[in-house]
C-alpha cells in the first residue's frame, strides 16, 4: 500500500517539471490524480484524469470540483503548483504582466480554495501550495513572482487556521530545482543559483515531489500552517 493509497489528488501544473514529478510520485503511492495543465498532456488512465485549463480562470475550478465530485466522489489532495514568471525590473514591467502573476501565482489558489474547500473538509484533506525561496530573498527581476511568492506563505497560514480540524495546508519553497523553467536561463545566472545553495547544485523535481508527498499523507499528520524550504539550504547559507 502506498502513501495515498485510496486517496484523489487534484495537481496544477501538472505538465512539466514538478508537478510532473509529483503527478508521478502521488500514483506510485496509489493516489488517483486529477492532472491540470494550460498546455497539452499525454492522455489519461483510469487512474489519472487531464484538464486542460487556466488555473487563473475560476471555470477551470469549477471544472476540476465537478470532475473530482462525479468521477471519484471525493477529493484528498489539492496541489497548486502551476506558475509562471515575467522577468523584468519593477519598472519596466508591464501592468498586465503584474495582473498576470498574481493571478496565475496568487489568486489561482483563491479559486482552488473557493471551490475545492468543501470536498477536502468532507475527506479531512490536505492542501500544499507551491511558493519559493524567492518568498524569503529578494532576487532581482522578479518583482511580481516574489510578491506573489510571498503571498502564499501569508494565505497558507490564513487558511491552515481558517479550516484547522478539517483540512491541513502547508507550503513549499523550492530552491533552485532543473525543470523546463530554467529553459533560457543563461550559464551565469544558474551558477549564481547554484552557488547560493549549501547543497551546491540544482535540485530535482522528485526531491521537491517528496516533500510534497510528505505534506500531503498521514506523515504529517500534525504539521499545518508550516512552510518547508526544499531549497538545498538557500536560505541557511
Ligand atoms: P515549469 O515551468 O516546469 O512548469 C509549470 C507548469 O505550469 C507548466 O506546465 C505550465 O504550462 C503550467 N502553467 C503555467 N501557467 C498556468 C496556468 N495559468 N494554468 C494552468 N497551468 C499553468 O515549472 P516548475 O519549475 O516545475 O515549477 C513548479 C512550481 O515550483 C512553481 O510554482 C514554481 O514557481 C515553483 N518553483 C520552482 C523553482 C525552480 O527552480 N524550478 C524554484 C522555486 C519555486
Amino acid at each position: 500500500r502506498g502513501l495515498l493509497s485510496g486517496k484523489v489528488a487534484v495537481v496544477t501544473g501538472a505538465a512539466s517539471g514538478i508537478g510532473a514529478a509529483v503527478v508521478e510520485r502521488f500514483l506510485r503511492e496509489g493516489a488517483r490524480v486529477i492532472a491540470v495543465d494550460l498546455t497539452d498532456q499525454s492522455p489519461g488512465r483510469p487512474d489519472l484524469l487531464v484538464i486542460k485549463g487556466d488555473v487563473a480562470d475560476a471555470e477551470t475550478w469549477r471544472r476540476i470540483a465537478d470532475t473530482a465530485r462525479a468521477e471519484f466522489g471525493r477529493l484528498d489532495v489539492l496541489h497548486s503548483n502551476a506558475s509562471m514568471v515575467v522577468r523584468t525590473p519593477a519598472h519596466e514591467l508591464l501592468e498586465a504582466d503584474w495582473d498576470r502573476q498574481l493571478s496565475v501565482n496568487l489568486k489561482a489558489t483563491y479559486l482552488a480554495v473557493n471551490a475545492c474547500v468543501g470536498l477536502l473538509r468532507e475527506d479531512r484533506g490536505a492542501i500544499v501550495l507551491s511558493s519559493s525561496v524567492h518568498a524569503l530573498v529578494g532576487v532581482p527581476g522578479h518583482p511580481a513572482y516574489a510578491a506573489a511568492k510571498g503571498g502564499l506563505v501569508s494565505l497558507g497560514r490564513q487558511l491552515a487556521v481558517e479550516y484547522g480540524p478539517e483540512v491541513r495546508v502547508n507550503t513549499v519553497l523550492p530552491g533552485p530545482i532543473l525543470t523546463p523553467a530554467w529553459d533560457g536561463i543563461g550559464e551565469e545566472d544558474r551558477l549564481r543559483s547554484v552557488a547560493a545553495t549549501a547543497a551546491a547544485r540544482f535540485g530535482r523535481p522528485d526531491e521537491v515531489a517528496a516533500a510534497v508527498t510528505f505534506l500531503s499523507c498521514a506523515e504529517s499528520s500534525y504539521i499545518t500552517g508550516a512552510s518547508l524550504v526544499v531549497d538545498g539550504g538557500w536560505t541557511a547559507v
